[in-house]
């Protein structure tokens, strides 16, 4: 079966976020199945000055934007550790910059991104064909590629090379779903008919995310309960209507995680490697957070949080409890960017307690490898959550996760109520309602639970012994991409 998957971010070259992490590992563990995997993606600026070892191709290609033409180049280079080929599409003026969505000091979002997401779409179609792939499967991923599920049953409908191709669209965060002003349609070369409250218009304004929706064969999201909650006004952003009309072709699979990358026993960036049959190096991991965050050297517990800083994490139920966890003997440590309120209260609350907070306000790979392997917790109360990753990474560092059961923290997290934690299936705490109350009262049940060492390390050692790898969710993609290559189009 051949597959390109298409992702504007792929670990290690590109990363904002969970997609990145996701796009570095699915394809890895698809060609391990047997699957002939090929990745495209933009040739940001950072790739660029990062030096991998990319090869410039002879492939050109042009692109119609509007009544422009933009032509682009073709670098190649593979996966890391793998045979996974990776396309990279150049265009010095729609990627050579820093940043990949917005610039990195307003976080305002570039202006010209329906732009750089239709050269996106087309390129890569343009690619495909060039290099002769003749797809079985197109897989897209969030709005920045949702067009072309959209190109392909218009424009690129009658291509030879795209003939026998199907098409999949993985939601990641249905809050993001790339909409423009209404006469960005002109940009995209599609048919003005198109623009309708059934197709790509969303209350006046054009909607990439809703095109893949609409246009795409089969639409999966990143976990069971989060497939579900997007069919809700609650958390459908607006969209919650169309995914209903396609419920039938709408599945959940869970992320798995690269233990290549996350994995205490080989994880470079840490001071000693550690596994359940050893947990004496998390104890140093710990004491090095301490110090390298200026905290006391202290057997207290410390909660850890590694995120986006935006309501969506659920910050306003922390910032809210703030007050009253300082009363707890404990230490909270956190590393995130985002909205500048969030940035402003936090680094507040680290200069109110510089013995229990401690705070890093940019994105850093080291510092969030330290505090998963150097925490006792983790903590992840967000109101909405696809599937999440860090819990999961949290799992096998033996941090313990205290999340909101929503989307994927509600798929992978089983409260230690729910199980004698002797058997193995309890990982976590859990609290239902978005409610600040139920935060704190989560976070002194695991405070009161950590003071009972043989219970806690065997609460640590269940979720370390867990098995979130790919290969399980890379076979539940490969089941689904079968189901939809024997359908007659
Ligand atoms: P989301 O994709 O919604 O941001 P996920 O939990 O799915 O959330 O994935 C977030 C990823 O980004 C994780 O790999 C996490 O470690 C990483 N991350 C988030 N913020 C930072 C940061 N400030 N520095 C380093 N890594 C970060």
């Amino acid at each position: 079966m051949r597959v390109v998957y298409l992702s504007s971010e792929v670990v290690p070259f590109a990363k904002t976020g969970g997609l990145a992490d996701i796009a570095g590992a699915i394809p890895k563990s698809l060609q391990k199945l047997g699957v002939e995997i090929t990745v495209i993606m933009p040739l940001y600026g950072i790739i660029k000055e990062n030096k991998y070892p990319l090869v410039k191709t002879d492939i050109q290609f042009e692109v119609r934007i509007g009544d422009k033409l933009k032509s682009g180049y073709v670098y190649k280079g593979f996966m890391p550790d793998s045979k996974v080929p990776v396309y990279f599409l150049d265009n010095e003026q729609y990627y050579g910059r820093n940043g990949l969505y917005n610039y990195p000091e307003t976080t305002k979002d570039f202006e010209d991104n329906s732009e750089r997401f239709i050269f996106l779409s087309q390129g890569a179609l343009e690619v495909i064909n060039k290099l002769n792939i003749y797809p079985d499967i197109v897989h897209c991923n969030d709005w920045q590629t949702g067009l072309v599920p959209v190109y392909l049953k218009t424009i690129y409908a009658r291509k030879e090379c795209f003939k026998n191709t199907k098409t999949i669209l993985t939601i990641h965060n249905i809050a993001y779903q790339g909409l423009f002003w209404h006469w960005d349609m002109k940009l995209t070369g599609l048919d003005w008919g198109l623009f309708n409250s059934k197709q790509l218009e969303f209350y006046g304004k054009l909607n990439f995310l809703k095109g893949g929706v609409v246009f795409s064969d089969l639409i999966n999201t990143v976990s069971k309960t989060y497939a579900k909650e997007i069919q809700t006004p609650e958390y459908g952003e607006g969209l919650d209507g169309v995914l209903r009309d396609r419920s039938k072709d709408l599945y959940g699979i869970i992320n798995g995680m690269d233990y290549s990358i996350w994995n205490p026993e080989t994880d470079k960036f840490i001071i000693a490697n550690y596994g359940v049959k050893n947990l004496s190096g998390k104890q140093l991991c710990k004491k090095a957070l301490q110090n390298k965050f200026r905290l006391p050297e202290r057997n207290i517990p410390v909660v850890g949080m590694i995120t986006r800083l935006t309501d969506q994490k659920g910050l306003d139920l922390v910032v809210n409890k703030f007050q009253d966890l300082m009363k707890a003997d404990l230490q909270f440590v956190l590393l995130g960017t985002g909205e500048q309120k969030y940035q402003e209260l936090f680094q507040t609350y680290a200069n109110k307690y510089p013995a229990k907070v401690a705070v890093k306000l940019n994105f850093d790979e080291c510092s969030a490898h330290e505090i998963e392997a150097g925490s006792d917790m983790f903590l992840m109360p967000s109101r909405f959550e696809p599937c999440g990753l860090n819990q999961l990474y949290s799992l096998k560092y033996g941090t313990v996760p205290i999340v909101r059961s929503t989307g994927g923290l509600a798929d992978t997290i089983t409260d230690v109520r729910s199980y004698p934690i002797t058997n193995g299936k309890a990982n976590g705490f859990l609290f239902k309602e978005y409610n600040s109350d139920l935060l704190l009262a989560t976070i002194i049940r695991a405070l009161d639970l950590f003071k009972n060492k043989t219970q806690w390390t065997k609460l640590m050692i269940s979720g370390m012994s867990q098995d979130w790898s790919w290969d399980i969710s890379a076979r539940e993609y490969i089941a689904l991409y079968k189901k939809i290559v024997k359908r007659v189009p």
